[in-house]
């Protein structure tokens, strides 16, 4: 199969924030081509999106209703193979679950879902249409968390015994909402951003991430919300005490209130025979620590990486690789994961290597937890599977 895959986009119109995001990065290996959108709620933004994007007028839909049926109706060398859901969490859902009962292949962003419900009706539905279901923990892509992961799973540090993980941001300090700024607006409201806000938004970010590199799942948890901003409907900081299933222990904050941060996210591992570092803010670097000898600085594109993180890295050592590069790399492995399975033959088995429905579950499971710990005065609560 020798063509690009065709690409519609749900959301990510004028004005918003990570819809380019996924534009560039579904963009950079040539694979994928946007074709279609319905990029708004409001039909002319579509348009003028549309017009922005160079997309012919016949492809830009007033809702993804009606893209999905009038896709499904085009001639199968010519209509899109899936759809990127780039919407508030409040819009998740329905578009994907839309999208797969119209035989659609779809990328999702997180959190996966507005609700655990909701989460668990989607992962039915994956597994009844035996459609491709990606989910964009983006920072799952970086090769140095791939190191980080092949060190930790391969036993490098022993059983692991300590987790912490931070994702603090600072620019919901004030109460931007009030202003009309359109990210904040929805992310603060829980009828659109769900039952958490700060830890719904970022701190599945490091839920996921403490999971790719560890294999370990939270078995339960005590958490502390806080709503700092006056007139805030949701959480704006986060703390939370975790145990894991084996033994290991964890501690995870997540704060939008944390002034001069700014994406923050950092994570460091400990076991029986050594630990790890990796901050998202110089990703290229990955610190490994031992109790017989000096720490280690383990760098980007560098031949002694393992083939999974080598697999990441475009550039040679020493050109810095970020976020976008990051992002693609989610993107070119659900490409080839796509390409495979509409050639009728197996994927490279590193190219499954991308957040998938059932992340997007556990995210949800998480958020779920939080909540009702925090609710509950900081109770430990399970985790549901
Ligand atoms: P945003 O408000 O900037 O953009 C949302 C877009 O969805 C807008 O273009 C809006 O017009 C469109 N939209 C709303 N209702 C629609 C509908 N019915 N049909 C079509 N389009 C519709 O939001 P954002 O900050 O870009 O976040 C979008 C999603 O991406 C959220 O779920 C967020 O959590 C996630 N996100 C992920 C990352 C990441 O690092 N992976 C970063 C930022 C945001």
């Amino acid at each position: 199969m020798s063509r690009k895959i065709r690409m519609g986009m749900v959301g990510g119109g004028q004005g918003s924030a990570i819809g380019k995001v996924h534009r560039m990065a579904a963009a950079l290996d040539g694979q994928l081509e946007l074709v279609c959108g319905a990029f708004s709620s409001d039909p002319r933004r579509s348009k003028a999106s549309c017009a922005e994007l160079y997309l012919p007028a016949d492809r830009v839909y007033d809702s993804y209703a009606e893209m999905f049926e009038r896709e499904r109706r085009r001639p199968e060398g010519d209509r899109m193979d899936f759809v990127v859901i780039v919407t508030p969490n409040h819009l998740h859902y329905a578009p994907a679950a839309a999208a797969l009962k119209a035989g659609f292949h779809v990328m999702c962003d997180k959190p996966m879902t507005f609700s655990l419900a909701e989460a668990r009706k989607l992962k039915t539905l994956v597994d009844r249409t035996g459609l491709l279901f990606g989910l964009t923990h983006n920072y799952t892509g970086y090769p140095m968390v791939k190191e980080a992961r092949e060190l930790a799973r391969g036993g490098k540090l022993g059983a692991i015994r300590k987790i912490v993980v931070e994702y603090p941001q600072g620019w919901l300090h004030e109460l931007i909402e009030a202003t009309g700024q359109k990210q904040a607006a929805w992310r603060t409201d829980p009828a659109r951003s769900g039952a958490a806000g700060c830890m719904g938004d970022i701190g599945t970010h490091a839920e996921n991430l403490a999971e790719y590199i560890t294999g370990l799942r939270i078995d339960s948890l005590c958490a502390e919300l806080t709503t700092f901003v006056k007139g805030r409907k949701l959480d704006d900081d986060g703390n939370v005490l975790i145990r894991y299933q084996g033994g290991a222990r964890g501690i995870l904050h997540a704060s939008q209130i944390a002034i001069d941060e700014e994406n923050g996210l950092n994570i460091r591992v400990w076991g029986e025979k050594g630990g790890l570092q990796w901050r998202q803010e110089e990703p290229n670097t990955l610190i490994l620590k031992r109790p017989d000898g000096p720490r280690q600085l383990i760098r980007s594109g560098q031949g002694y990486l393992s083939r999974r993180a080598r697999r990441a890295c475009r550039l040679p050592a020493g050109h810095p690789e970020g976020f976008i590069e990051a992002f693609a790399n989610l993107y070119r492995n659900y490409a080839e994961a796509l390409r495979a399975r509409l050639a009728g033959r197996k994927p490279d088995p590193l190219a499954l290597d991308f957040p998938t429905v059932d992340d997007g579950v556990r995210g949800m499971a998480f958020i779920e937890a939080v909540v009702k710990s925090a609710r509950a005065g900081a109770k430990w609560v399970k985790m549901a599977e």
